[in-house]
């Protein structure tokens, strides 16, 4: 690990100066870096991934960790608010199961009690080229993503675009966008809310970031907007304990009183460099009664767009198993 100097923000204002006066540096691998509970971070720094002079550990920020009510039925959940505290938060499961479920299905116990939901939408990507410390790859300011032609069974089947084919890691991202979240973003210039279907950015807009965060940015709060949509979030891993997801997907349902779908919001996770809203899946299923003949119709949309690498076209049931077992799950 490189050496690097430590600094305890007491505010936001001093986290934010914490992070800035380094943006001259060309590699953003190398700027002072943000730390929430440090499960991401510290591990990609001793692998040198991550290269930065100072560390700022948000944790000490006065009033920081609180989940609020945004007076309208939705929530305003701080940054370095943990996994845990959301998996045992009141409202959270009453009005939003699928986060609950979401927040459940990552690492362990003790991870969870550390990371932060602000980490979890930060975090790097899990690529075993990414993650090598003497690999280069292209998202490391190198010139190719190994993963194209080599060992790509846990890799994108969606928006790799032949640039870099990494798999987002977060499990709260997808059921986030799923259920319309928001993020605040603070930095020098002041505050700024983005829909959490804009604030992942796709390889081929810029390899070397995963999210529109500016140098000395940091997310401050989650908006999950009032919703009476039932939601549910299915992951499938490879080991039955802690894993990342090969396959997931995020869903949010919205009914008519006659049960006909009034709104549905369907994100896969594990197979795209950013969680994958199929809005195709929604139009279709717009107005329309959740037979078995319409979950399985939905669930072939759901990856019609999709193509697979050499060692991941099982990606393609996967999804679409957990896409149907997600559909009736919710109209249960
Ligand atoms: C063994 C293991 C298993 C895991 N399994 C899963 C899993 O199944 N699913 C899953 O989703 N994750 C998993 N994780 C990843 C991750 O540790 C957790 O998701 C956790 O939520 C990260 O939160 P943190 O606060 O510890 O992040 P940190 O390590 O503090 O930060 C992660 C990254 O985000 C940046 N960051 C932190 N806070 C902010 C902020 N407020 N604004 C901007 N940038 C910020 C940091 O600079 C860093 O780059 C796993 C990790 C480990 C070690």
């Amino acid at each position: 690990m490189k050496a690097f100097e430590w600094a305890n923000a007491a505010s936001v204002d001093d986290a934010v100066k914490l992070l800035s006066g380094s943006d001259t540096k060309t590699d953003p691998d190398e700027m002072p870096r943000p730390m929430g509970g440090g499960q991401d971070l510290l591990t990609t720094m001793k692998s040198y991934i991550t290269r930065p002079p100072r560390v700022v550990n948000l944790k000490t920020i006065t009033g920081s960790g609180t989940v609020k009510s945004d007076g309208s039925g939705g929530l305003l959940i701080d940054a370095l608010v943990t996994l845990s505290a959301i998996i045992d938060h009141p409202d959270v499961q009453k009005n939003y199961p699928g986060m609950v479920e979401a927040a459940h299905s990552i690492a362990t116990p003790q991870i969870r009690n550390l990371g932060t939901i602000g980490g979890n939408l930060n975090q790097r990507p899990r690529c075993w080229y990414f993650r090598a410390e003497n690999i280069k790859c292209l998202k490391r300011g190198g010139d190719t993503c190994f993963a194209i032609n080599g060992e790509n069974k846990y890799h994108a089947i969606f928006g790799g675009g032949g640039t870099c084919v990494m798999v987002h890691p977060s499990d709260l991202s997808p059921m986030l966008m799923a259920l319309n979240a928001a993020v605040t973003i603070t930095g020098k210039q002041g505050k700024r809310d983005v829909p959490i279907e804009k604030f992942f950015v796709l390889p081929a807009e810029d390899v070397r970031k995963e999210n529109v965060l500016n140098p000395g940015e940091i997310v401050t709060e989650i908006h999950l907007p009032a919703t009476t949509a039932k939601s549910t979030y299915l992951k499938f891993k490879e080991r039955a304990s802690l894993d990342f997801a090969m396959a997931s997907v995020a869903a949010a349902v919205e009914f008519n009183a006659d049960k006909s779908v009034k709104n549905a919001r369907i994100v896969l996770g594990g197979v795209a460099p950013i969680p994958w809203y199929v809005p195709d899946v929604s139009a279709f299923l717009a107005g329309k009664m959740l037979d078995e003949a319409t979950i399985a119709h939905a669930a072939v949309l759901a990856t019609v767009d999709a193509k697979p690498l050499s060692q991941n076209g099982y990606k393609f049931p996967l999804t679409q198993t957990l896409v149907r077992r997600a559909l009736a799950k919710l109209n249960a």
